[in-house]
């Protein structure tokens, strides 16, 4: 099939690559020429605007920063609306508040078109190997037209409800994975204060009740996991700027449905601290840093 993709990222270049390799063809656009360069080596085309990404594909998918960026990418001049065939479904895999998912369907539609949300989980790693979540808002008819697009990048693939269940789910997810890195970091700091082995410490929580993703996958300690972004002085991965972005989403709507976020407000402080100690590029794990005092050079 013919494939727009605007959004060559961490997450985007990946995903994109997948679809190449599942046999598909792409139409690529992204500010920075030098992701669009790498995509185009492995066989994709490049675009000049979104709007060219958009023309004459059978499908587009978009994995942007945040919502301004999806906004503009849509409704701009040179966006993907003033391109994209009438009746093409347009797949948004970033991360954004449901507010902006409902005002880009409406968007979408009166062009003719179909706006879905499709954020993900599983990061970087689950990019490159094809085994993300997707977490996706739209109608059973729609979901089932686009999964096979979306099997291509991913494994899991759940339909939430209708348009914007997707976010729901997503800023849900993220924020239990905000609270639990803070715990996790708070604890990992705790105990090498108090004088245990680092690797000791964490191989008891993840045999123990303390067991989660932030500790047995992501460890934020340096030297408990090899794969972890703490390894590699906390680069790669999910960044922490990207985090504070989803606390965010998650205490905005909190507000809006009048219910408590106690510990989502409380770690969205943790990462406007990290942001504003100039370290919201490293992976969202180096919020130990806050705890061990220690500031990474970037
Ligand atoms: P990223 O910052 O690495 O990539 C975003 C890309 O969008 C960049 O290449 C940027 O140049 C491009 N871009 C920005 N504005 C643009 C525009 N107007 N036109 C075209 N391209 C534009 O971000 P990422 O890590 O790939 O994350 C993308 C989304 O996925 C975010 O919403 C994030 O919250 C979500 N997400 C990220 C991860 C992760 O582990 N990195 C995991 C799950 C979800």
């Amino acid at each position: 099939m013919k494939i727009g993709f605007i959004g060559l990222g961490n997450m985007g270049a990946p995903m994109a690559l997948n679809l190449l390799k599942a046999g598909h063809s792409l139409n690529v656009f992204d500010l920075n020429d030098a992701a669009v360069h790498s995509l185009v080596g492995a066989g994709a085309k490049a675009a000049a605007s979104p709007k060219a990404a958009a023309t004459g594909v059978e499908w587009v998918v978009t994995m942007l920063p945040a919502a301004a960026h999806v906004k503009r990418v849509l409704t701009a001049d040179d966006g993907v609306l003033a391109g994209v065939p009438e009746g093409t479904i347009i797949i948004d895999c970033s991360t954004i508040d449901p507010a902006t998912v409902k005002s880009m369907a409406e968007a979408a539609k009166a062009n003719g078109n179909t706006f879905v949300d499709a954020p993900v989980s599983g990061g970087t790693g689950g990019a490159t190997a094809g085994t993300l979540t997707f977490m996706v808002g739209a109608s059973a008819a729609d979901f089932r037209k686009i999964r096979p697009v979306l099997q291509a990048m991913g494994r899991n693939i759940v339909r939430c409800g209708e348009t914007s269940t997707g976010q729901v789910a997503k800023i849900c997810n993220n924020l239990v994975l905000g609270i639990t890195m803070a715990g996790v970091s708070e604890a990992m700091a705790l105990g090498e204060a108090l004088g245990i082995d680092a690797a000791v410490l964490a191989g008891v929580i993840n045999t123990s009740t303390g067991r989660c993703w932030s500790s047995d996958t992501c460890n934020p300690f340096p030297g408990v996991l090899d794969s972890a972004p703490a390894a590699r002085g906390y680069t790669g991965g999910f960044g922490a700027d990207l985090m504070l972005k989803d606390l965010g989403l998650a205490t905005d709507a909190a507000k809006f449905a009048r219910q408590p976020a106690y510990l989502g407000a409380l770690t969205q402080q943790l990462y406007q601290t990290l942001s504003a100690r100039g370290e919201g590029r490293l992976d969202f794990s180096a919020v130990i840093n806050l705890y061990r005092g220690i500031k990474v050079a970037i």
